[in-house]
């Protein structure tokens, strides 16, 4: 097999010089439904770059992304639930890895791009700073006269211009495609929001995200003890999934139990999404990926299934998310990143050398706050600490 093109070693490695056997058909949009969003039809970068002789486009802005130093920060970054409430509970990593496998599968299903799906799952919460919505909250409104704070528009500042990595460009040149994505989420802080409805990749991250939280805060609550099994029978989305396993188990282990209801919540979530995503194609009939965003919003859960999943998010939001061990460490997290944003403003001078470049373009107050939205939580707490 013919593998490089080159037999003496190359003073610059480019991998789309790579010969390789010709292929039988596309691998990467190979079987894809007319409306997915394929290689060959993307936009391409704000830097042009040669294609890759093995790695479709949006494979490579996926390996991108998880090669990025915001992406294994995430392991250290809050989902709901800190680090010293027990080491059980979802992180910001595992959060999205969950997200991405539920994503794939809802994209396989509908036959839709994969390689956009899984880059576009682990680019949404990329932008997420220490301590999860507290400190979003903490910064936004350290940031209240300079635009504010969102992480989903950190996510497209860190993509596009903080990540340091790759010596043709700033950030990570991503695709058009998935920046716009991103660009749907935001309040159109950082660029115009996009008046096209987001791409049924980008359709179907929400629906997974949505999914994995529903499940998985509920789960993590319960394990943590922050609410009780009968608490959450009072959700019929829970007590009916509840009542059908205890019909196939009689006899679980009230944690076993719990498990499997957490495990068929979301076979149940996934499989109504399809079924309703699968109608909805089905009635539009999109021929086009232009076509299926003049149809609008098309994958989602069914309006009976919307309504049941509203009342589980009205119980977690009023149980779990203001629960007083969970406020309590909020005020904690908002305290001490209010005195960086303070300490780093008074002095920005003390900023890494990246982010210190950015008070040119960006000012100091949003350098600032783009290098506490970096911090782990276990640096944020580092640096509280070392305040004095
Ligand atoms: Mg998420």
């Amino acid at each position: 097999m013919t593998f490089s093109a080159s037999h003496s070693t190359p003073a610059h490695f480019s991998p789309s010089e790579i010969i390789l056997p010709p292929l039988a058909a596309d691998p990467v949009t190979g079987g894809l439904a007319p409306f997915a969003m394929r290689d060959a039809n993307s936009s391409g970068r704000a830097h042009d770059e040669p294609r890759h002789a093995y790695r479709g486009a949006f494979q490579r802005d996926r390996d991108r992304i998880v090669h990025c130093e915001a992406f294994r920060r995430l392991s250290n970054k809050t989902q709901v639930f800190t680090g010293e409430m027990g080491d059980y509970h979802r992180t910001r990593l595992t959060h999205t890895m969950e997200v991405a496998l539920i994503a794939r599968t809802l994209g396989r299903a509908l036959r839709l791009n994969e390689d956009l799906i899984e880059a576009a799952a682990y680019l949404h919460d990329l932008g997420h700073p220490p301590f999860g919505h507290s400190g979003e909250a903490a910064l936004n409104a350290c940031l209240a006269n300079d635009g504010g704070f969102c992480h989903n528009s950190h996510a497209l500042a860190i993509v596009e211009d903080i990540e340091e990595r790759y010596p043709e460009f700033p950030g990570l040149n991503l695709s058009a495609e998935l920046l716009e994505g991103q660009r749907t989420r935001t309040r159109g802080e950082r660029g115009r929001r996009p008046r096209r409805t987001p791409l049924l990749e980008v359709q179907v991250v929400d629906a997974a995200d949505s999914t994995a939280y529903d499940a998985h805060d509920a789960d993590d609550a319960l394990e943590l003890g922050l609410i009780r099994w009968e608490e959450l029978l009072e959700i019929p989305l829970w007590a009916e999934t509840a009542r059908i396993v205890q019909q196939r188990y009689a006899n679980l282990a009230q944690r076993q139990r719990a498990k499997t209801v957490v495990h068929d919540l979301i076979n149940r979530l996934v499989g109504d999404v399809l079924t309703n995503t699968s109608q909805a194609l089905r009635t539009a009939n999109p021929q086009s990926i232009a076509e299926a965003q003049a149809a609008g919003v098309l994958v989602g859960p069914s309006q009976e299934l919307r309504e049941l999943k509203r009342e589980l998010e009205r119980f977690l939001y009023d149980r779990v998310y203001r629960h007083p061990k969970v406020l309590g460490v909020r005020e904690t997290a908002q305290a001490q990143l209010t005195a960086l944003f303070a300490h780093y403003s008074a002095q920005p001078e003390l900023l890494p050398a990246g982010h210190r470049q950015r008070i040119e373009r960006v000012g100091a107050a949003r350098a600032v706050g783009e290098y506490l939205a970096c911090l782990t939580d276990r640096h944020a707490l580092r640096a509280f600490a070392e305040l004095g």
